[in-house]
């Protein structure tokens, strides 16, 4: 195995400007047919869908790192439920930040608000999505590693449009004659699990007629991937119901009932599921703030929890990484040395001490990220950006609110990516692997814990970040060597 490697320039053969050209309409117009789209209007119907988008081909990625990714979803699954149900540790970890940084703080009241009030339902339900990036072992190496870029757990997208990219990929490989079995670029189907994790939400519930509610947003470019969702609910069980809300639509819809079952227009709603909720901009009154802790002390199941989206902040991931911690939350020497050995230097900016780490990266910023606590991607900052926001911040309380990240020197490769605003040609890219899982708990037993498939997206080499519904990165599959 060579290190810049690529399916189409290692087993295929040249595409001319003609082929490529016909190669883009085609598999296009699979990825469309086979629904790995996204909308481009707001709320009209009929709605336009365009393909998300796409790697003309699978990316070459080892089996061993598919194969540890996937096997850690659980452990890592069971770190955060325990996270997540450990007051004192959250509240260690958070409260540096919680004078600083507004948002954070306003979950954390609800989070406190329901504590104090006691919980109405004791039944948890998270969807989460654990993204990692390869990297060489080292400079002389052919073998990768894999790193944590972070653990998802509120609106973990994109389980549903790259549940078909397989087979768009299967049709690229065989329009151009390129052999492949089914081994090497296996089925993927994250929604399938995830569908299934809500059903069973659902059930625990124990109402035949009550609902599962998506809050969404608009204009929402994602309603194919919800759709997907829906779908696999529909094709197991289609006496669950699912509507769809927008914050807005909420604030006027949703009572309260006798129990504090959650009602929508008189709908009692089972599990809600948010896929919008997770940035200030989303909360432009305290009208949301109230809208979100009316839903956090309903009976209804949360798909997150305020708890659960907590424990998923990067401050947490930071201190995770801290010697110590992780055997706080797991046993088991293999299974934590595992865990670990995915981690990539975190550094808090909280404490006298981290003035060296700040003095590094100040002179060195290309070898890390700055992250606040922020979700839904454009947050983070690189390279003089970095530079210039740390010397701003660096002698304010406001540093608490970010943590540094060692930046992972991600594996190249080489693909064709196919969306605006870039030339289809076949250029240096790197890759994201994001593994998705289901977990059912209530504060004492974990009722469910399952990993369910993943997520490949791939972007230009010089990226700094890859959202995919902002457009930055494509979806793609691994081709398994
Ligand atoms: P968000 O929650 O906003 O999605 P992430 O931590 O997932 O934030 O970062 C967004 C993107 O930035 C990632 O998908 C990845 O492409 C890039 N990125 C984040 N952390 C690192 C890192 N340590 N090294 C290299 N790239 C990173
Ligand atoms: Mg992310």
């Amino acid at each position: 195995m060579s290190r810049v490697v690529s399916v189409e320039e290692d087993y295929g053969k040249p595409l001319s400007p003609e082929r490529l050209d016909e190669m883009v309409q085609r598999v296009g117009g699979w990825a469309l047919l086979n629904g790995v789209q996204k909308k481009i209007t707001a709320t009209e119907f009929p709605e336009r869908l365009e393909p998300m988008p796409f790697t003309l081909f699978p990316s070459i990625l080892p089996g061993d790192v598919l194969r540890k990714t996937r096997g850690l979803q659980t452990a890592f699954q069971t770190v955060i439920y325990k996270v997540a149900n450990d007051h004192e540790f959250m509240k260690e970890c958070l409260k540096g930040l919680l004078n600083v940084d507004d948002f954070t703080k306003q979950l954390w009241t609800i989070y406190e608000t329901v504590r104090g009030e006691g919980i109405t339902q004791e039944i948890s339900l998270v969807l989460t999505r654990n993204d990692f990036m390869m990297e060489y072992r080292n400079d002389n190496d052919v073998t990768q590693d894999c790193k944590q870029v972070e653990f998802n757990t509120f609106a973990s997208g994109a389980g549903g449009v790259i549940s078909s990219m397989t087979d768009v990929h299967r049709y690229s490989l065989t329009l151009e004659d390129i052999p492949f079995n089914s081994e090497q670029l296996p089925d993927n189907h994250p929604t399938a699990g995830l569908a299934d994790g809500m059903v069973k939400a659902w059930r625990l519930y124990k109402n035949q007629k009550s609902v599962i509610l998506y809050i969404v947003g608009i204009p929402e470019p994602n309603t194919p991937d919800q759709r997907w969702l829906e779908r696999d609910i529909f094709q197991i069980d289609r006496s669950v119901k699912v509507i769809y809300r927008t914050f807005p639509q909420l604030i006027r819809q949703v009572t309260l009932g006798e129990n504090k079952e959650l009602l929508v227009d008189g709908m009692e709603v089972a599990v809600v599921y948010y896929r919008y909720g997770y940035s200030p901009k989303h909360y432009p009154t305290d009208a949301e703030f109230k809208l979100r802790l009316d839903i956090e002390r309903s009976r209804a199941i949360k798909c997150p929890t305020v708890a659960f989206h907590l424990a998923g902040c990067k401050k947490i991931q930071q201190v995770l990484a801290e010697p110590g911690v992780l055997e706080r939350f797991i046993k088991g020497t293999d299974v934590i040395n595992d865990l670990r050995s995915t981690f990539v230097g975190l550094y808090k900016l909280d404490t006298a001490d981290s003035d060296e780490i700040i003095s590094q990266a100040l002179q060195t910023p290309e070898k890390y990220v700055l992250k606040p606590q922020r979700e839904g991607g454009g947050n983070n900052l690189f390279g003089t950006e970095l530079k210039e926001y740390l010397e701003k911040i660096k002698d304010s309380p406001e540093r608490s609110s970010w943590i540094l990240m060692d930046r992972i020197r991600a594996a190249r490769h080489r693909n064709r990516l196919i969306r605006v605003g870039l030339g289809p040609e076949c250029r240096d890219v790197v890759s994201e692997i994001g593994i998705f899982g289901v977990h059912i708990s209530t504060s004492t037993t974990e009722l469910e814990n399952f990993e369910c498939g993943y997520l490949l997206r791939t972007k230009p080499e010089i990226a700094n970040e890859g959202g995919l519904f902002s457009g930055h990165s494509c979806l793609d599959s691994p081709f398994l060597v």
